[in-house]
């Protein structure tokens, strides 16, 4: 049965999970599906049986070679999650899902901190503007360092936090560096904003998550994080949130504090920094909260541009189911039962039976059904009956499209911008 899922926009997140290869995207990006309970398994990468990987000959090779989108509920918010490419041979793909996607977490190795290719998907996500977190993975790792990796974010990737914007906590971790370290074994996450620690009970795939007060020995590293937090965040509060709070020396609203956190996120002036540990299941609840927290909505984010093919004058569409319909095909894969092509929306309204104009091609399209893929086998292709702006959906069987093309409505054509490839061929360290 066709359904419609009356889409609340704001509670749209279209993300992208992007890192260096082997930083633990694939690892971190299955426990967020497993954790918000979108899959009732655990693939492990190490066997190449992840979600996102589905493609057989990416199985086979143990990496995420093409862009796919999984939806999943999270706290009443629709989550794309589209997968992006760790590869440097394959920075074509991740420039691809980078224009398609509205946030983005970029995931960094907490004992090898920023690495070539990290600085190449930085660069990209700055060049399509993509509100970003950071999420420092495999703090469990002997060697792992928070405060390390924090300052090779910063020295390498926001040296002029001004014009870059700011790399800032908001989630640290208890202890890091795994038990041959001198420090405390890593065990659990400090949310700097409630001022609370919270443990996960691996046995359970970090689905228990206990909230405890902050232990005594890690007090002052947390106000000390806090502190920068708040500095940070009152170098750009116009609306005096929580200014004058801090001023006066009073504990500021969490609720606006949330807010000016996310303000800020949006217009790149700070990232969010999260800690974790994708393996060990630590720090996926307070990633996946602060996914719906921080990151935009399609309603966000600024028009798409593109041309008129016949004037070549430029064209603005805004994220409005009532403009006309206009969207990108940002990838197409091979399939049995027919080749699937997922096409993000960025105006109007797609709908089942509708002709689709492809005005790069100069044809027309039937679009007959349109689908969400879902991560869970059980639940698969799922029949809507309209894919909004904002919403990413599957179309089967378009005959002459092909990847990176724009459909649009005949009446009102738009030609999308062309993808670049400026950075396709970086060195790898
Ligand atoms: P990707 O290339 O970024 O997708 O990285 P993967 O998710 O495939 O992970 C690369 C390797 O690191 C695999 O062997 C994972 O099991 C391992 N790994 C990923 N996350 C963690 C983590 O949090 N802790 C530890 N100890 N290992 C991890």
């Amino acid at each position: 049965m066709a359904k419609d899922k009356g889409f609340d926009l704001t509670r749209v997140r279209n993300l992208g999970v992007i890192a260096h290869i082997d930083a633990g995207k694939t690892t971190t990006t299955e426990h967020l599906l497993y954790y918000a309970g979108a899959k009732h398994k655990l693939g492990g990468v190490d066997e190449g049986t992840t979600e996102t990987d589905y493609d057989p000959e990416e199985q086979a090779r143990g990496i995420t070679i093409y862009s796919a989108c999984v939806p999943f509920e999270w706290a009443g918010h629709t989550i794309n999650l589209i997968d992006t490419p760790g590869h440097v041979d394959f920075t074509a793909e991740v420039e691809r899902s980078l224009r398609v996607l509205d946030g983005a977490v970029v995931v960094f190795d907490g004992q090898k901190g920023v690495e070539a290719q990290s600085e190449t998907v930085w660069r990209q996500a700055n060049r399509y503007g993509v509100p970003r977190m950071v999420f420092v993975n495999k703090m469990d790792v002997v060697g792992a360092n928070f405060a390390q990796t924090l300052q090779s974010i910063r020295s390498r990737l926001t040296p002029n936090p001004d014009e870059q914007g700011r790399p800032v906590p908001i989630v640290i971790p208890i202890g890091s560096g795994g038990p041959a370290d001198s420090r405390t074994p890593f065990s659990g996450v400090i949310d700097l904003i409630a001022m609370k620690a919270k443990f996960f009970d691996a046995g359970d795939y970090g689905k228990t998550v206990r909230v405890a007060d902050i232990p005594e020995e890690n007090l002052d590293e947390a106000q000390e994080y806090r502190e920068k937090l708040f500095d940070a965040l009152t170098a750009h509060d116009p609306e005096d949130l929580i200014t004058s709070a801090v001023l006066e020396g009073q504990e500021p609203d969490p609720v606006k504090v949330r807010r000016l956190v996310r303000e800020q996120c949006l217009a790149g002036k700070i990232y969010p920094v999260l800690a974790g540990s994708g393996r060990e299941h630590i720090g996926i609840q307070p990633l996946l909260d602060a996914v719906t927290l921080y990151l935009p909505s399609p309603l966000d984010r600024p028009p798409v541009t593109g041309t008129d093919p016949k004037g070549k004058k430029e064209q603005k569409r805004k994220p409005d189911p009532k403009e006309p319909f206009c969207g990108l095909v940002f990838k197409a894969s091979w399939h049995p039962n027919g080749n699937r092509f997922f096409i993000r929306v960025y105006s109007g309204v797609m709908k089942p039976n509708m002709r689709a104009y492809n005005p790069g091609k100069d044809v027309k399209e039937n679009v007959a059904k349109l689908f969400h893929v879902h991560a869970d086998p059980a639940r698969g292709l799922e029949e809507v009956e309209s894919g909004p702006a904002g919403d990413i959906v599957c179309v089967v069987g378009l005959k002459d499209t092909v990847t990176g093309d724009t459909l649009c409505e005949t009446a009102h054509p738009i030609l999308l911008e062309a993808i670049t490839f400026a950075e396709a061929v970086v060195s790898q360290s």
